[in-house]
Parts: structure tokens; C-alpha cells; sequence
């Protein structure tokens, strides 16, 4: 350890001794010298990333020469431990630039990603395949078990080691340079996927003139959308975007029905167009590099490989779940289509059902068998309200509160800051929201992290974790008033953001290491809270008379709950078979990408009506290789969630602490100790059953 840091004041002196333009006052590459050391957003310009990352790189490679090369034995510390502290530099501006580029995006960074991606990759490549270093990694793996380890670092030790040996580092030195040239190609792959896929949703407009054209429309959406023409100098006209929250209204309320087709349309098309953003072939080359990564690696598939370190173990497990899902899911999307068939008639109008027909229909549905207008909820689900729902939450459940604060630099003058306080009263971190759909933001909501909680020299690190979303903005007078979908979406994406601030270990590599199909526990379970009395009496408060969400409206969200519910489930599970489907195939090149959705979606009697929620083209969880075979992972964390949440209720108070404090600990803190199925018993007991799952769907 002391000799890295030597050797990194040496560097540090001599980069500060001749330090080419861009390196010096480079707000990155200095202390924050902002409240919490938050990142400085307002001295940060596109020009500083490049120069950063180098440096970031060229630090990150002297830390990992100065393991290699230590004298020493390999031990625990000398090696996995600096291995595992080694390249913080790197990202935290990373984290800085892949925050912004989400959330935040110009021309400029787009075209800096794209120089640095082959870098980082390239970067990756000569310390994944640096086979100097993985034989110190390996003589401790091997050793570990004589070491005197405690159980969390004899979980570094097999992470650290599992990592190099997915990467293939144990190959001939042949087949270990193919694997790189197969790393490099497949990140510049996914960022073209995401970047034609960006271009995709700016590029069509659906542009009114005539106030005709907006029949059936109520008030709100007119108004959203003649505030969206504006944004688009087209002002007096209306504007509707390929963005949910500007289509879907359209969908549910226009009365044009060649309108909502064509808007449908040009959304399920992304990526198909046949022209410069077209995603086909680029999407068919992804999937052959991968194949041939995993079958280097020696596995048969990339799903195979995925689920490998998942809980759901292999692809097997996986297609058994998802199948027994999709039969009773199938059944009644097929009666909800029966019912919308019966409006049609009942209209006297002539034609069958189409896709851009459902949520047209299904509003109507909703109106007369479920009662409930998202029109009538919407005043007591202003994004404030929302907000102070999901801080009362984590103050029921874990004692936590919330201050804001402005002094804290943001991104964009709508993100805010709010300081986070655990239940001593502690500093537990920065959370930053930020709500709405700008040109610059990629679409759907997330969580990130500038900076993840940690310890440096035994002092705790408090993390700065951010939210995104792309929520209806407030018009003319009104408040941003969400609707439940939206309300939801938040109470999930602060689950994640609570992960982030319990997560406790001492490593890097393992604090909040979860498997994929494990992730979405944390941020599921608080969409139950959502809808719970005791909680929307409290938040969901009318904008206008200050009055509690009434008692009839509760219960029609409540009897809502199985609205739709065929529709919901079928276009997910249809999208994560998709999913599989690809992942699990022969991959060859003449395969035609659509025939192929097409095959997958005949196999297993997906309806005309419904598409996948996501086509091959604009599936934009599988061109990374984050969700890529692991799509299921939402639903395989329904199961998970609605079993947890079950047992709050078995306990007769959904608040109950004492629960709250081992789902915290098991669940989100002890992640370096405790993992996927072991994690759930410890908190639960037994493992997950799922007919808590199919109940909550209306699916038993
Ligand atoms: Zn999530």
C-alpha cells in the first residue's frame, strides 16, 4: 500500500510539473471544492473530459504496475485489496461523465464518448488480459483458505478472481487477443445501438395544426403538447413526441385513429427505418461477437454465460419461469382483447382491433369498469407530493429525513439537491432528483451514482446518488402532476437510490454487488408502499383544496390494480422471451432480424395486438450488456418483492421496523457478505414463493 502511494505523489508531482493544457485547473481532476464535494457541475465544461480521463487512465495504469511489480509476496492486501482501490481517479469521472451524458447530453460529449470509448476499452483490455497481475490474483485465490480471511474478503478474493476468469485471461495468448478485439468492437456496437436509437426518438415529430385533429383530447395533454411546439418554434401549433409521456395520452384519448397509428407507428419503428439510424445489422453483429466471446469462454450461449452468475443459475430456470407466467398472462390479455372488440361493436364501428387501438380502448375500459380517470387522481399526485411520499416512507421505515439543499451545484437549473440524515441523525448522503424529459436526457427513469459510499482509510465515504425520470412537466399554472404509472416509477427509482445510501462494505468491488436478478428487489418493494392507504393519506394531498385523497378514490386504485393487467404482463414477458430467445439462438449472419421476432413471437402465440414492449431495433436493455439476457430480471424481482412485502403484512403493520432494519441489513447493506438466495433467507426465512406474485398480477 505505501508503495503506491509514493509512487502515485511522485506522478501527481511530476504531471502537476508539466502539465499540458486541460490538465491544469481541471475541475476534474482536482478535490471538489464544493458543500460535500459534490461534483463542481458549474466549472465542469465538455472540454475537461478528455484531458481527465487520460489522466484518469495513465493514473489508473501506474497503480496497476506498481502491484505487479511490488516485490513482495502476493498477499491479500499488497494485491486484491490495491487492486481493488486502484483507478479511483478514473471513476469518478467517469461517473461524472457518464451521468451527464445520460441525463444531460450535447453534441460535444457525444462525440467525446465516442473518441473514448475504444480508450476505456483498450484500457480495460491490457488490465483484464494483464497476465502478470491475474497470476498474483490467482496465487492468492489459491491461498485464500490459509489467509485468515474474514468472510468479506474471502468474497473479494473470489469476485476479483471470477471477474478475470469471465474475461477470459486464463486463454492462449491467441484467443485472449481475439477476446480483446471482441470487447473493443462490441462497446463501440452498443454506443452506435443507443446512439441510432437516441436519433430515432428526436427524429419524428407528430406536428398539428388544426384544432380539429385534437378531438378527444383533454386539456392537459393540449396543453403539454402546444408547450412542447414551442420548445420546437413551431409555436400556435401542437406537438406530440415519440417520448411516453407525450405519445401515450395521444394514444388514450385521440379520437384520430389514423393519428394514433401513425404515432404508434413511428414509436414501434425505431431502429427499423431502413434508413442512416437503421439498428438491424448493428444489433446482428452484437449478438455474433457475443457468441463468440461466450463460446470462447466455453460456454454455449451468452445467456448461458449471463445467467451463470445470476440466481437464476442457467437459461433453463429462466424459460421455466418466464413460461409459467406467460400462459395465464396470454389468457387474459386475449379477454381484455375480447372486451375492447365488444366496444367497437357496440359503437356500431366496422373495424377489428389494432395495436395502436389498446390504450384507447383500455381508457374507455377503465372508465366504465374500473371507474377511475387518471384525470381525477392526478391533482393529488403532484411530483411534490410524490416526493414527500417517498421521504415519509423512509422515515416510517428506517427513520430517515430529508433537508434540501441549494447550495449544492446541479446540471440543470431544474435537478435538485436534498441532503439525506440517517436515523442518528447522521450525514447519510446527497440525493439529486431530476424530473423531466429534456432534448439532452435518454428516455426512462433511472438511478445513478457521482460518487458510491464507501470507506477510504477507515473513514466512511457518504455517497451522491441521483434519480433521473422523464415525468410530465408542470403547464401554464399548474404543478408537474404525475400520473400512477409515473407515481410508481418514482417510488421505484428511490429504492434503488436507498440501496445505494445502505449499502456498508469495506471493498469496492463487493459493497453493493447484487446479481442482476436481484437488483430490483430494493426498488420494487417501495411501488407496493405506494398504493397503501396509510401512506397516500399522508402524500397524496389535492393540490388545490388541500384535501387527503379520499377513500373511494383509494379503493378504485386499488380494484385498478388489475386493469390492464393481461396487456401489462404480456407485453413484458413477450419482450424478456424475445430476449432469451435472441440469446440462446444459433447466431449466423444471414439471419433476417425481423423474421426472427417475428418466429420468436408466432412460437409462443403472442397476440397481433400486442407487441413486445421492446423491438429487436429499440431494445435498448440488451444492447448493453447489462439487462442483455436479463430482461426477465424485473419479474424474477416481482416474485422476490411481493414476497417481501408480504411478509410486512404478515406482521400487521406494513411499517414494521423491526422488519425494515433486517430487509436493510440483509437485503441492502451486508451485499458483500451475503448474496442473492442466502440474502433473501436470512431476511425472509425461507425463499420466495411466488403466488404472492401471481395474486398481486391477478394471475392465480
Ligand atoms: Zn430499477
Amino acid at each position: 500500500m505505501k508503495k503506491i502511494n509514493i509512487l502515485l505523489i511522485t506522478m501527481t508531482i511530476i504531471f502537476a510539473g508539466c502539465a499540458p493544457d486541460g490538465k491544469k485547473d481541471n475541475p476534474l481532476l482536482m478535490e471538489f471544492d464544493t458543500p460535500y464535494e459534490a461534483p463542481p457541475f458549474d466549472k465542469i465544461e465538455d472540454e475537461h473530459f478528455m484531458p481527465a480521463i487520460e489522466e484518469a487512465i495513465s493514473q489508473h495504469k501506474a497503480e496497476i504496475e506498481a502491484i505487479v511489480e511490488n516485490p513482495e509476496a502476493p498477499d491479500f492486501e499488497n494485491t486484491i485489496v490495491a487492486y481493488d482501490d486502484a483507478g479511483e481517479l478514473l471513476t469518478r469521472v467517469n461517473r461524472v461523465f457518464g451521468g451527464l451524458r445520460s441525463a444531460e447530453t450535447t453534441d460535444r460529449l457525444q462525440e467525446i464518448a465516442r473518441e473514448t470509448t475504444p480508450m476505456l476499452s483498450e484500457h480495460r483490455n491490457s488490465i483484464r488480459f494483464n497476465m502478470d497481475l491475474f497470476n498474483r490474483i490467482e496465487e492468492v485465490y489459491e491461498n485464500r483458505e490459509n489467509m485468515d480471511l474474514d468472510r468479506e474478503q474471502e468474497r473479494l478474493v473470489e469476485k476479483v478472481y471470477q471477474d478475470f476468469e469471465r474475461n477470459g485471461v486464463a486463454l492462449p495468448e491467441e484467443e485472449r487477443n481475439r477476446l480483446k478485439e471482441l470487447n473493443e468492437r462490441m462497446s463501440m456496437v452498443s454506443l452506435e445501438l443507443g446512439e441510432n436509437l437516441l436519433a430515432e426518438n428526436n427524429r419524428y415529430k407528430l406536428v398539428l395544426e388544426d384544432e380539429e385533429d385534437l378531438v378527444g383530447l383533454p386539456d392537459h395533454v393540449i396543453s403539454a403538447a402546444a408547450e412542447e411546439a414551442e420548445k420546437a418554434d413551431k409555436e400556435g401549433k401542437w406537438v406530440f413526441t415519440l417520448s411516453k409521456p407525450s405519445w401515450i395520452p395521444f394514444l388514450q384519448y385521440s379520437e384520430r385513429r389514423d393519428l394514433r397509428e401513425e404515432i404508434f407507428k413511428e414509436y414501434i419503428n425505431r431502429g427499423d427505418n431502413e434508413n442512416e439510424n437503421d439498428n438491424k445489422e448493428l444489433f446482428l453483429e452484437l449478438l455474433e461477437l457475443r457468441q463468440e466471446m461466450t463460446r470462447m469462454l466455453g460456454f454455449d450461449n451468452y445467456a448461458e454465460y449471463f445467467t451463470d452468475i445470476q440466481m437464476a443459475e442457467n437459461p433453463e430456470n429462466v424459460y421455466d419461469f418466464l413460461y409459467e407466467v406467460w400462459d395465464p398472462a396470454l389468457e387474459r390479455a386475449k379477454q381484455e382483447r375480447d372486451d375492447m372488440q365488444a366496444i367497437i361493436d357496440r359503437e356500431g364501428k366496422d373495424y377489428e382491433l389494432e395495436a395502436w387501438d389498446w390504450w384507447y380502448y383500455a381508457e374507455i375500459i377503465r372508465e366504465e369498469e374500473y371507474d377511475l380517470d387518471e384525470d381525477q387522481l392526478k391533482p393529488y399526485f403532484t411530483l411534490d407530493n410524490v416526493r414527500k411520499g417517498n421521504f415519509a416512507l423512509a422515515n416510517k421505515l428506517y427513520g430517515l429525513t430529508f433537508e434540501e439543499r441549494p447550495e449544492v451545484p446541479v446540471y440543470h437549473e431544474e435537478v435538485e439537491a436534498f441532503e439525506v440524515y440517517d436515523n442518528d441523525g447522521s450525514h447519510l448522503g446527497i440525493l439529486y432528483i431530476d424530473a423531466h424529459p429534456r432534448p439532452g436526457k435518454r428516455s426512462g427513469a433511472w438511478c445513478g451514482t457521482y460518487r458510491s459510499g464507501g470507506y477510504e482509510d477507515g473513514e466512511k465515504i457518504a455517497p451522491i446518488v441521483t434519480i433521473v425520470m422523464n415525468f410530465t412537466r408542470p403547464t401554464g399554472d399548474q404543478p408537474a402532476m404525475l400520473s400512477w404509472d409515473e407515481t410508481t416509477t418514482y417510488f421505484h427509482e428511490f429504492g434503488h437510490a436507498l440501496h445505494n445510501f445502505f449499502a456498508d462494505g469495506r471493498y469496492d468491488r463487493t459493497r453493493r454487488s447484487v446479481p442482476r436478478d436481484f437488483v430490483e428487489l430494493p426498488s420494487q418493494i417501495l411501488e407496493n408502499y405506494a398504493a397503501e392507504p396509510e401512506l397516500l393519506k399522508e402524500y397524496a394531498i389535492h393540490y388545490e383544496t388541500g384535501e387527503a385523497i379520499p377513500d373511494e378514490l383509494i379503493e378504485k386504485i386499488h380494484n385498478s390494480r388489475y386493469f390492464n393487467q393481461g396487456f401489462q404482463q404480456t407485453e413484458y414477458f413477450a419482450a424478456a422471451i424475445l430476449d432469451m430467445d435472441w440469446h440462446t439462438a444459433e447466431i449466423t449472419p444471414d439471419i433476417d432480424v425481423n423474421e426472427f421476432e417475428k418466429a420468436s413471437m408466432d412460437g409462443i402465440g403472442l397476440i397481433d395486438e400486442i407487441i413486445p414492449r421492446y423491438r429487436t431495433t429499440n431494445f435498448q436493455h440488451i444492447f448493453g450488456s447489462g439487462y442483455a439476457a436479463g430482461y426477465y430480471v424485473y419479474r424474477w424481482a416481482g416474485v422476490l418483492d411481493a414476497d417481501a412485502f408480504q411478509a410486512f403484512k404478515e406482521t400487521g403493520d406494513i411499517f414494521n421496523q423491526e422488519l425494515a432494519e433486517k430487509f436493510r441489513k440483509y437485503i441492502m447493506a451486508k451485499n458483500s457478505i451475503y448474496e442473492g438466495m442466502d440474502a433473501y433467507i436470512k431476511f425472509r426465512g425461507e425463499e420466495p414463493s411466488i403466488e404472492p406474485f401471481l395474486e398481486r398480477s391477478g394471475l392465480n
